[in-house]
């Protein structure tokens, strides 16, 4: 299944680009530069490949729900009559009926919101936004579908038809293609599909079908294409972070239930449309009426290098995934899960760049540290590269940083030279924790003093320990931690070794917590979040290694490990930056 969206993919592209063109000739409907922009495309189709990446995960739930409603219920399971072109075209009728229901819901029900309105965030309307798809859709979408198993369509004709009906509604994405007359009043199109997407109040909740547009003739949601489309949501997402677009609105509904004070709004608001408050809510911070001039175009500027980076990034990351669903099906779901953590990694990383908030650098750093991670499971080659790269690059990362002309809230020379001396040691001890033979412990005194140098990094402007209450629930928790272990630890040589390290770690963490706690700036924070996943990193190395072997040890063991390192290279010199 993953395949055919393999086999996809370059035709999307190449209409996505034929409509680019088409766009830029003088005469066209809506010209180039108001069709498509670099950022805008790259964030959609990022979005449209975290769907199909996180698909590979989710879709075990819905299909397995499907199949087993089918296998349990179905009415009339005749294959042979659902095989034939009748068959089919009755199942996708069936199911573009249950698609404007879910859809329909996924407009008025703020929990089915949450999920639909990824499709919704651009403010933009071409081919690309077609690709720009929800990852959270097949959490409650098979609820819809549950009538076409009862009825006995089997899995395989509802996977075929689904993917009919998602494949058609491809071609309506573009504002190149004009009025189509009867066509526009009986299939979902181009114009009445612009319609859908439109903030503009006559155009709110109108046309949902998936191919029928009848179907809102029908129910009273149909309206025809006059005033000029403005596009996106309401409540605009202003960011082109991946996972935020997924999250934004669960968050939104998360902060809502949690303020409001009565019991049943807690729960309403999930169920109410999207926007509503509560009495309380509405009170304490009402929200003022939407109106068209209030919108505003998110698009933070790129120089022409930083278009090139990004694009790059873009192509390499579609080769990436390409080759990730090409394999998906015959992956474990534990590495399926890892390459999709690795993917959303780079996706992220490169939509953080675009608004400014990750360097090029640290983008590639990511990357790195993704392929180590993949590598370290057996899953990719070249590890014993890819492993120091991430390292490496990110020494450079910080001494570029420390000479670039605009660097805010540098506080001098001897704090880089310690970053980078904390760096230079994990990078010497990453090298001999991979190398064959038993060098643990050379890699634990390497690692030993790069914490020693993050200790003198964080005491850098600050007391020794500002949060003495940090340094006793850190230090407890070291010494808990090697009581664990004292029995696994055998000779005395590792005990001692391993003792020092307990401690120095403990330590690293009790100065960043201190340090957080003295500077209170969500900077400072980030740091010691950074240090102590850094002390969950090196405790799951311990435990893998002489109590109990961890499941998918590797996996768990980098993960942590680069998150702390990139948590603390990011946020440790630049305590102003928001
Ligand atoms: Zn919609
Ligand atoms: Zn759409």
């Amino acid at each position: 299944m993953s395949k055919v969206i393999v086999f996809a993919t370059p035709v999307f592209l190449l209409l996505i680009a034929l409509e680019f063109a088409w766009s830029r000739r003088a005469n066209a409907r809506v010209p180039g530069a108001r069709a498509y922009r670099l950022n805008d495309a790259i964030n959609s189709i990022s979005l449209g490949i975290l769907s199909q990446v996180s698909g590979v995960l989710t879709k075990v739930l819905s299909i397995g729900i499907y199949t087993a409603v089918f296998g349990a219920v179905a009415l009339y399971p005749d294959l042979e009559f659902w095989k034939t072109w009748y068959g089919v075209v009755l199942a996708l009728v069936f199911y573009d009926f249950c698609y404007y229901w879910l859809h329909r819901a996924g407009h008025v029900v703020a929990l089915f919101w949450a999920a639909h309105v990824v499709h919704h965030q651009s403010q933009h309307y071409n081919l690309s936004t077609a690709l720009r798809q929800t990852s959270s859709g097949h959490l409650f979408g098979w609820i819809f579908y549950i009538p076409m198993a009862i009825a006995g369509v089997p899995p395989l004709i509802f996977g075929i038809v689904a993917l009919i009906d998602l494949l058609y509604q491809f071609w309506v994405h573009t504002e190149q293609v004009g009025k189509l007359g009867w066509f526009d009043r009986v299939f979902c199109s181009p114009s009445n599909h612009r319609v859908h997407h439109a903030v503009n109040d006559p155009y709110i909740d109108k046309n949902y079908g998936g191919i029928l547009v009848l179907w809102d003739r029908l129910f009273g949601t149909f309206t025809e294409e006059q005033e000029p489309c403005v596009y996106g949501t309401r409540g605009p997402l202003n960011s082109w972070d991946p996972l935020w677009a997924n999250a934004d609105v669960y968050w939104g509904l998360v902060k809502d239930s949690w303020a409001t004070r009565r019991w049943a709004d807690k729960l309403r608001v999930w169920f109410k449309p999207p926007g509503w408050q509560p009495a309380d809510l509405a009170a304490a911070h009402p929200k003022p009426a939407f109106t068209l001039d209030q919108v505003h175009t998110y698009d933070p500027p790129l120089t022409r290098g930083q278009q090139w980076f990004a694009g790059l990034q873009f192509v390499l990351a579609l080769g990436a995934v390409a080759g990730y669903l090409w394999v998906a099906d015959s992956l474990s779901f534990a590495d399926a899960a890892a390459g999709c953590v690795a993917l959303s990694a780079a996706m992220w990383a490169l939509g953080r760049f675009m608004q400014h908030r990750l360097g090029a650098l640290e983008v590639l750093v990511m990357e790195a540290a993704a392929l180590a991670t993949l590598g370290a499971m057996g899953l990719l080659p070249y590890y014993l590269v890819t492993k120091p790269l991430a390292m490496a690059l990110a020494i450079i990362f910080v001494a570029a940083r420390a000479y670039s002309p605009g660097a805010s809230g540098l506080f001098g020379i001897t704090p880089t030279a310690l970053l980078i001396g904390a760096l230079v040691f994990s990078l010497v001890g990453d090298v001999f924790l991979m190398l064959p033979g038993n060098y643990f412990i050379p890699g634990l005194a390497s690692f030993l003093v790069a914490h020693l140098f993050y200790i003198a990094l964080f005491r850098q402007g600050q007391a020794w320990f500002p949060s003495r209450t940090a340094l006793v629930y850190v230090l407890a928790f070291g010494a808990v931690m090697y009581a664990t272990l004292w029995g696994s630890l055998g000779d005395p040589v590792l005990k001692g070794a391993v003792a020092a390290y307990v401690c120095v770690i403990s330590l690293m963490a009790a100065q960043a917590i201190g340090r957080a706690t003295a500077q209170s700036d969500a900077a400072a924070r980030w740091v010691a979040v950074g240090a102590c996943v850094f002390m969950l990193s090196d405790s799951l190395i311990a435990v893998n290694k002489f109590l109990t072997p961890v499941p998918l040890a590797s996996f768990w063991i980098l993960l942590t490990y680069y998150a702390a390192q990139l948590l603390i290279v990011h946020n440790v010199q630049s305590p102003q930056r928001h």
